[in-house]
């Protein structure tokens, strides 16, 4: 087998998948390339509402209406129930002291709940990958994608023209020619191995493991969330539940299958400690240590082997050549905390995609490749300092509660400058490179990696609350809400001026995100 193409993107996640899907959609010839078959399990797997938006967006710019419904729980329901998914209206966190057990849950001082939709039918969701990856394959194929499963590369040439693969597939010698390789393997992939580019450290991040698995019969935590006075701001389960504790945390992330992803990402000395590449034992003795999360998973069955991945984070000396890109994906990796994976991923792709719509076969290809290394790793970093500062404080809540603040700010304000229309607002991730929030941002987690007193962490906290107020569009930090988030209209519709918009031009975007019904079918 001996073919040309336009296009070869190794690796069929939903990544490779979609930027094959557009690359269709833009006219080119594209083979996508997969060492496995689907469909099968493979982890990152909730959304955010900036997620969300950049799904949407890029599905109603190049034309892809079955990947449109996707992008909330509502249309995901009657567009495809049968891709099982989970329910996100919030990020909930709970701080907990390893070998001290308290009460559960915790006061609101060691709680955070950060409410992301109003109601279920524009709520955010969890992909299960098997499913979500699996319909992305075949739509890509539907729209005309050759699809090479089962497919071992095993050579990668870079000529001046073309780049060549060869390899095998099913026992047969292949081989192909493309004029762009995108590489969309995930950290330490296809291009990794074969070109050998090797790794950069992300500065001040700590060395990093993970643990997890999928379980079936777990248990809610609502009900000793609900034998408190106060009714939370949304079902505290129907979330992406963060377990904090002192150098790591555990996610808790349910599916209306029946199925539950949970896991723990923690430091090397945290790893070491109980031995986390041990597995499932390691996962119990940790369990034991948290007697709210014990009794969730008290009747839990893991439904997969158990996964240890040795060194998490992730950062590839080079990221694009001139006939080839890595996916963001591919480019680096930081950490599950604040599920920035899928949005570093969705900006990559525009970015790619418009390359391809704009420079294809031009002078501009290689240039363009090269602002967009820069780009992908400028996002990466800003990632990296904000989730660094925040696993310097996984032992101090009140401060890690005020950095995330940080995220929150940047990416609600990014998503709503997006939905008016106004992305010129909001042109990277973190809004790294904003001029007053940017520095700002990378001060703050510095001064936050290095506190000593409490007085320093209480001037700290003061001072992120005036670096977020000229972009804080959700009455984040207003110590009435003692750290319960909810969505209001109302702060979105106060914050107006910080868009450069009209009360009136929020009052329409509600409208259009359907933000009003709220009271109808919440
Ligand atoms: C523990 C963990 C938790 C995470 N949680 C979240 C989260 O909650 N939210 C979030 O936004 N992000 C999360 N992420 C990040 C998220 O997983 C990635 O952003 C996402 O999976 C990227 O999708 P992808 O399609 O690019 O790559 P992948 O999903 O990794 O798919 C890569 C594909 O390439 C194939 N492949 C690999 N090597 C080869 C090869 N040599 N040849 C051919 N094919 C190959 C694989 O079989 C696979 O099908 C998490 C990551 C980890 C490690």
């Amino acid at each position: 087998m001996n073919r040309h193409y336009d296009i070869a993107i190794v690796g069929s996640g939903f990544a490779g998948s979609l930027l094959a899907m557009i690359a269709r959609r833009l006219g080119r010839s594209v083979v996508l390339i997969e060492r496995g078959r689907h469909p099968r399990m493979v982890i990152g797997e909730s959304s955010t509402p900036l997620t969300n938006l950049l799904l949407e967006e890029l599905a109603t710019r190049f034309d892809l209406p079955t990947i449109k419904p996707l992008s909330k729980w509502g249309t995901w329901q009657q567009a495809h129930p049968d891709v099982a998914c989970g329910l996100k209206r919030g990020f909930t966190f709970y701080h907990h002291t390893l070998e001290q057990p308290a009460p559960f849950p915790p006061d609101r001082n060691n709680q955070l709940l950060v409410v992301a939709s109003p109601h279920d039918r524009i709520a955010d969701t969890h992909w299960y990958r098997a499913d979500f990856d699996h319909l992305f394959v075949n739509e890509a194929q539907k729209l005309g994608v050759d699809y090479l499963d089962e497919t071992t590369l095993n050579q990668f040439t870079d000529s001046n023209a073309e780049i060549k693969l060869e390899g095998t597939r099913h026992g047969q010698p292949i081989a192909i020619s493309a004029k762009l390789l995108i590489d969309a393997t995930g950290p330490r992939g296809f291009l990794h191995q074969a070109r050998n580019p090797g790794e950069k450290p992300l500065p001040n991040f700590p060395h990093t493991q993970a643990l997890y698995s999928h379980f079936s019969d777990v248990g809610k935590i609502e009900p000793a969330q609900s034998a408190h006075e106060d009714k939370p701001p949304y079902p505290v389960d129907a979330a992406a539940v963060h377990h904090i504790f002192d150098g790591g945390w555990i996610w808790v992330l349910q599916f209306n299958n029946g199925i539950t992803s949970a896991g723990i990402a923690a430091t090397d000395e945290f790893a070491a400690k109980y031995n986390l590449r041990e597995g499932e034992a390691a996962w119990q003795r940790i369990l034991d240590e948290l007697p709210a999360l014990r009794k969730q998973f008290a009747d839990a069955k893991p439904v997969q082997p158990f996964r240890h991945i040795p060194q998490l984070s992730f950062r590839s000396a080079s990221i694009a050549g001139p006939r080839w890109a890595l996916l963001p994906s591919a480019a680096g990796f930081v950490d599950p905390l604040l599920s920035t994976g899928f949005p570093l991923t969705l900006l990559g792709i525009d970015r790619l995609a418009t390359i391809i719509e704009r420079d294809w076969e031009s002078s501009r290809l290689t240039p363009q490749l090269e602002i967009y290394a820069n780009q992908t790793e400028a996002d990466l970093l800003a990632a990296a300092r904000l989730i660094g500062s925040l696993y310097a404080n996984m032992n101090n809540f009140p401060v890690f509660a005020s950095l995330s603040l940080l995220y929150f700010a940047a990416v609600s304000y990014a998503e709503t400058a997006r939905r008016l229309n106004k992305p010129e607002l909001a042109p990277s991730f973190l809004l790294h490179n904003h001029p007053q929030f940017g520095p700002a941002c990378a001060h703050l987690c510095e001064r936050a990696r290095n506190l000593r007193t409490e007085e320093q962490a209480r001037q700290l906290s003061e001072d992120i609350l005036e670096a977020i107020a000229p972009f804080n569009v959700a009455g984040l930090g207003d110590p009435r809400r003692r750290n319960w988030y909810p969505v209001e209209a109302q702060d979105l519709l106060d914050a107006a001026p910080k868009l450069h918009a009209t009360r009136e031009d929020i009052h329409q975007l509600l409208l259009r995100c359907g933000f009003s019904t709220a009271s109808q079918s919440a």
